[in-house]
């Protein structure tokens, strides 16, 4: 049986977490930031990451991925179209065109607010959020937020990499009854 929890192979995983570059001090002192664009520049590394963010959710029966600005669009937009969903942009304020709801949130550095079209989700619409990292989980729940707010179910977040030690997974609802999945394909300690 298809196993979630075995994916990827430690090469696959040992292969991505190498594409990733630490850089300590950034946008803040005392953050350590993780950078993708090494990942972004080497074709393999992207898309043995597509894969694996499209094979968790292949059978979840999305309709919809949310991206958050703005490395979630990377992934979200390339998912959404591997998962033959559609793709709702969730962007910083005063970007989005048409009327929109707004909703403000804590973030690991500071504060931000979020905006989504009002008219994107269709009720009963089931939504994977995206973005390339979770760290405390404020900007995904804040996503997830303006999508449950338009009626959408949220069946699931994917990132890329996930910081453990801030538990931001807590934060998403994992552990409650027929909580959504949380899918992050590198774990940081
Ligand atoms: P949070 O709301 O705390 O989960 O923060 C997640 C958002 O902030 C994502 O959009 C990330 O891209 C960004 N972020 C937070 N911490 C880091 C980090 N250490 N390295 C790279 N991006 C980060």
């Amino acid at each position: 049986m298809f196993d979630p929890n075995q994916l990827p192979g430690p090469h696959a995983l040992a292969y991505l977490r190498a594409l990733l570059r630490d850089v300590p001090d950034f946008p803040k002192p005392g953050i350590l930031f993780k950078d993708i664009t090494p990942l972004l520049a080497d074709p393999r590394g992207l898309h043995i990451t597509l894969d694996l963010l499209a094979q968790r959710f292949i059978g979840e029966h999305v309709d919809v991925v949310v991206g958050i600005e703005s490395r979630g669009f990377i992934f979200g937009g390339a998912l959404s179209a591997r998962l033959n969903a559609s793709f709702v942009p969730v962007r910083k304020p005063g970007k989005l065109p048409w009327k929109t709801d707004r909703v403000a949130y804590a973030l690991e550095y500071g504060e931000a607010e979020l905006e989504m079209h009002v008219d994107s989700i269709k009720p009963g619409a089931r939504v994977v959020v995206v973005d390339d990292l979770l760290a405390t989980g404020g900007t995904a729940h804040a996503a997830a937020e303006l999508t449950r707010r338009q009626g959408g179910v949220i069946a699931g977040f994917a990132f890329v990499v996930e910081l453990d030690f801030l538990k931001g997974r807590e934060r998403l609802g994992v552990g409650r009854e027929a909580g959504p999945i949380v899918y992050s394909i590198v774990h940081v300690d």
